[in-house]
């Protein structure tokens, strides 16, 4: 890990500010490099999952990474004009100017994850690379035939001073995680992440950390609540639930339960009226995900938690694939209540009134995303101002994710930092204050030099106002 970085490092410090046009040749390398290999990468994805339909690795892996890229370079050029600041009095009257620049911080290490291998390394890249700076990646080694073939494609396509890979499983995360880097991306559980930013403040590292959790979906009263079960539905079968930002707990008003229940089932066997044979589904990722998610499922059913499972099916022997589960109203003890589920299980909670639901979101860790759907303004208002979670979309659930255009991050447990656009351009640079002083120094003739005369405390004094 060393060597790669050493080459990283030495291109990073011979060059300065990488100009606009050669950031857009960089970043357009790596599109070149995943319109050519998106076959191969397509297929190795199904191959990690055993068994992820070509449609949503195109959709989430390859098009939502170059949607991320092609921002990046169109916007590169004008993210990094300088920016004029005002100077202060007297200055600003003597010709004094201010600017901030935006400087690349250098290298940047970026830790992936197998949910979304491609997405969790390719898209905060093209904030790194728009931003000038070279990358060392470590793609999950839950999806190993992925990194395999990311790792020849970055070979045939891009300068190796700009993009590093190196592959392995947690003991290459952690030497990774203690590298002497300029910035640290890392994508991955919050109990992961504490170790990362452990590591990282060994090197005084700066960390973004794209983390998970238990992101709410609150359906209103005033919902139409066949529009909500059915999005909610779909957004919760994306990937079979293994999605950082999917609906992990519904609130759903108490006397609307089994409306909710009804509509909601009624979708998703609609998507999927099968699924241990059906290749349009998603398999989870191995035995071990596979036997926690079903363990904390099991759980909740054997403390009395109903469970209704979609589409109602006998599990195939062989098959990764499962249904999902509905839990409605687990008791507290429930391990479903406080980890989060990362697959084809959504707890539902029935409630009486807003205050109950706030307080509720409000008790638990930051999430990474909350959902509302419903028409009444005042609560939709009441639970944007009262409550904080990395992003929010309305009406629907996934889609702020997918905004090239605006920041992308958790807060608290849910993650620091952010990747997207210019918030992500400004994540992966410096900026740096430059003062360009006048010709003419006023500091004489205004009584400011050493030894002090009585007059300029006095002057000072009577700036102590509290206008
Ligand atoms: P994980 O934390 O188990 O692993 C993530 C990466 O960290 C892997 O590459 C792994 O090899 C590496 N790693 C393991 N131990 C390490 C250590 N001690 N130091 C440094 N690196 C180490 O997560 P996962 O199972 O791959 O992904 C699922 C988690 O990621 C979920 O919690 C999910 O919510 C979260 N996630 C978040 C986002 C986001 O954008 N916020 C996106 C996808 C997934």
């Amino acid at each position: 890990m060393q060597a790669p970085l050493a080459t990283l490092r030495q291109a990073a410090d011979g060059e300065g500010v990488a100009p606009a046009a050669e950031r857009r040749r960089r970043l357009q390398q790596v599109i070149d490099m995943l319109v050519d290999s998106h076959a191969p990468l397509v297929q190795a994805m199904d191959e990690d999952f055993g068994g992820r339909p070509a449609e949503l690795s195109l959709a989430n892996d390859i098009l939502g990474s170059l949607s991320s890229l092609k921002h990046a370079r169109d916007h590169c050029a004008a993210w990094m004009q300088p920016q004029p600041r005002q100077p202060f009095a007297p200055y600003e009257q003597l010709g004094a100017e201010a600017w901030v620049q935006y400087q690349p911080k250098g290298v940047v290490g970026i830790i992936g994850t197998w949910n979304a291998p491609l997405y969790t390394l390719l898209s905060p890249l093209a904030c790194v690379l728009g931003a000038g700076n070279r990358a060392l990646l470590k793609p999950s080694e839950l999806a190993p035939r992925t990194a395999e073939v990311l790792v020849e494609a970055f070979s045939r396509h891009v300068d190796p001073d700009l993009v590093q890979l190196v592959t392995g499983g947690p003991e290459v995360g952690a030497a990774f995680a203690g590298l002497p880097l300029d910035h640290l991306v890392f994508t991955g559980s919050t109990a992961v992440g504490r170790k990362v930013m452990e590591a990282a403040a060994q090197n005084l590292v700066p960390v973004t950390l794209e983390l998970g959790g238990k992101s709410p979906a609150v359906v209103g009263r005033s919902a139409d609540l066949a529009t909500a079960a059915w999005r909610l539905a779909l957004a919760k079968s994306v990937n079979a639930g293994q999605l950082c930002i999917s609906p992990d707990l519904v609130h759903v008003p108490r006397e609307r339960l089994e409306e909710f229940l009804g509509a909601f089932q009624e979708a998703y066997a609609g998507f999927y009226p099968r699924v241990a044979d059906n290749t349009q589904a998603v398999a989870i990722i191995n035995d071990h995900h596979l036997a926690r998610i079903e363990s904390l499922v099991e759980e909740a059913r054997g403390l009395g938690a109903r469970v209704e499972t979609v589409p109602n099916e006998e599990v195939v022997a062989g098959s990764r694939r499962r249904p999902l589960s509905l839990v409605v109203a687990p008791p507290q003890a429930c391990r479903i209540l406080s980890e989060e589920i990362f697959g084809p299980a959504l707890v539902v909670l029935p409630y009486d009134s807003l205050e109950e639901v706030i307080e509720g979101i409000n008790a638990g860790d930051r999430p990474l995303a909350l959902y509302h759907f419903g028409e009444d303004a005042q609560e939709r208002r009441r639970l944007l101002e009262q409550t904080l979670s990395g992003g929010v979309t309305l009406d629907d659930a996934l889609m702020h994710a997918a905004m090239h255009d605006a920041p992308f991050g958790g807060v608290g447990a849910s993650g620091m930092g952010r990747y997207h656009g210019w918030e992500g351009f400004q994540e992966f640079s410096h900026p740096r204050t430059v003062f360009k002083s006048p010709a003419q120094d006023p500091r004489a003739e205004w009584g400011m030099l050493p030894p002090y005369g009585g007059h300029l405390r006095e002057m000072l004094l009577a700036q102590v106002t509290p206008e």
